[in-house]
């Protein structure tokens, strides 16, 4: 997501606020998922297995504002358990659980669901069924306080987005709720009164028809994390393109929009193919071409939800080299590279998600308009960072714990500074191959270690102080020109670790090293260090 619009109060957030009381108003059991996080210090009970594929149906009354569900979880057991543990909050009721076919004991409290079992050995796969229903978690501010969003189009038909980054899948099936552990593949069935359309992850394997309702059978076989998993109800328009990858495959790009909206489904679509054409060139062909790139009209603002990302930025474009352009969806799409195929196993290393996708954005803005567009907008992200707290305060970190404004600018950053210090050829070579590299992707979760190993051995360069300072402090190097005498001044620079910097003296811009030692140089004018502002430096940051 993006954090600068975090605030904004426009027309949508107000209608939805209206909706919102209204809901709470109807349904005295209706909680709101504030308060939920996500990740954190794995608990040790759930670390005695790994989730290989959840099977997920819903049945969805939106006029209820509730729905009735059955989950089905395929584990591999890694130690010896008696309970099985999940999260699923507490405004759901739990009827019944089973575990291979066979009826077992549960209690839910606490938004903990412990499922009785018995396996005293490793390597076993079980099947976890759990039946269960109720009024999910309403979103005070989606998607930033997730949850279900209950809104209807401006003809009145029911239209329900449902977001859940930083709560995580808890607040709408029971799942292991924790970044370390993504199913290899996962199926979502969802059931709406005849009429609506269901828009979810991978391919529609088909739709049935009920007499009044319509259950929509999707199935992603890409890992996915569970606050990936999504669906989005309502009265759609479909439209379908086809995108032609860098690797010459052939894919379908679809955006399900709400039917007052079809006319702006064909310019849309053809602005996110040239946004994935374009980061095809620098992060390798888009990660999920055996799906889909999917978009879907939310009534909320956005979110990357793997080949389903949601839109809700009501095609307010702005304008990117003559012509007009669309910043969340540009931003949704760089996730499918950068969170969704890239991504963590410790929301500690959010920053790789949020930073590293910002900087994407910056590369397509190089792509349309060139060095002088990239580096606006580097400038822009560099203006958003407070640097009042790290990147990464701790490890085993919790969304709630990690979430800033400077996961995305600070971090954005941090590779703009890399880009510098290593040269264009072998930077971006590092970053495409951190980005398609299968060590790096899919199931292999990467971390702070990971991308400071990979940049410092495509380098050459011990990247680690640098990388280290950049990540978990928010120390800054500074930067020293003194007039001595004359057309004499003396350079120096604290803080950072011997890495080359620009110095521009009189009309020409020399690359130098400086060190807290000073030297001496003449010029007729003062000479600027880092005049292209590669580096952020303590100065920028001087109240
Ligand atoms: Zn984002």
């Amino acid at each position: 997501m993006k954090w600068e619009t975090a605030y904004f109060t426009d027309f949508l957030m107000v209608r939805r606020l209206i909706q919102i009381a209204t809901a709470v108003y109807v349904f005295s059991s209706t909680i709101d998922a504030e308060g939920f996080t996500s990740g954190g210090v794995l608990h040790p009970s759930q670390s005695a297995y790994d989730v290989d594929y959840y099977e997920l149906f819903f049945d969805v009354s939106p006029n209820r504002q509730f729905f009735t569900a059955i989950s089905k979880a395929k584990i591999s057991i890694q130690s010896p358990l008696d309970i099985i543990r999940f999260d699923l909050v507490d405004a759901f009721k739990v009827k019944k659980t089973f575990v291979d076919g066979i009826e077992s004991q549960f209690s839910h409290k606490e938004h903990v669901l412990k499922i009785s079992t018995s396996v005293d050995v490793s390597d076993k796969m079980l099947e976890v069924e759990v039946h269960y229903s109720g009024h999910p978690p309403v979103a005070i501010n989606p998607p930033w306080d997730g949850g279900f969003t209950w809104a209807s189009d401006s003809s009145g038909n029911p239209w329900v987005g449902m977001s859940s980054a930083n709560e995580g899948g808890k607040v709408f099936f029971p799942c292991k709720d924790h970044p370390s552990d993504r199913p290899d593949s996962a199926a979502i069935s969802i059931t709406v009164p005849k009429g609506l359309m269901a828009a979810s992850n991978g391919k529609l394997i088909n739709i049935t028809h009920g007499k009044t309702k319509s259950t929509f059978h999707w199935k992603t076989r890409y890992p996915i994390a569970n606050y990936n998993i999504n669906f989005t109800i309502g009265k759609f328009y479909r439209e379908q393109k086809t995108f032609t990858s860098i690797s010459g495959q052939e894919m379908p790009v679809v955006f399900y929009i709400l039917e007052e909206n079809r006319d702006r489904a064909s310019t849309h679509l053809d602005m996110a193919m040239k946004m994935i054409s374009s980061h095809e060139t620098y992060f390798g062909k888009y990660p999920f071409i055996d799906e889909k790139f999917g978009l879907v009209e939310t009534p909320y603002l956005g979110m990357e939800h793997q080949t389903i990302n949601a839109y809700g930025n009501q095609f307010r474009y702005t304008e990117l080299g003559g012509e007009p352009f669309d910043w969340l969806l540009l931003h949704e799409l760089g996730h499918e590279w950068w969170g969704n195929s890239v991504n963590v196993s410790d929301w500690a290393d959010y920053w790789i998600h949020e930073g590293i996708c910002t900087y994407a954005d910056a590369l397509y803005h190089r792509n349309v308009e060139g060095e002088k567009g990239y580096h606006k907008k580097m400038a822009s992200a560099r203006k958003g960072i407070k640097n009042e707290k790290p990147l990464i305060p701790k490890r085993n970190a919790s969304t709630d714990e990690v979430y800033q404004g400077d996961i995305y600018g600070k971090g954005a950053y941090l590779l703009h500074s890399l880009r510098f210090i290593m040269g264009d050829e072998k930077f971006f070579r590092a970053l495409k191959q951190f980005a398609t590299s299968e060590d790096f992707t899919y199931k292999n979760l990467v971390s702070d270690k990971d991308f400071v190993k990979h940049f410092s051995l495509v380098s050459g360069l011990e990247l680690n102080s640098f990388i280290t300072k950049m990540l978990y402090s928010t120390k800054l190097p500074q930067k020293i020109v003194k007039e001595v005498t004359g057309n004499y001044f003396e350079l120096s620079v604290q803080g950072l670790s011997r890495l080359p910097v620009e110095v521009k003296i009189d009309a020409e811009v020399r690359r130098m090293k400086l060190t807290d030692d000073p030297i001496r140089i003449r010029a007729s004018e003062k000479p600027v260090i880092d005049p292209n502002h590669w580096y952020l430096w303590a100065k920028d940051f001087q109240k």
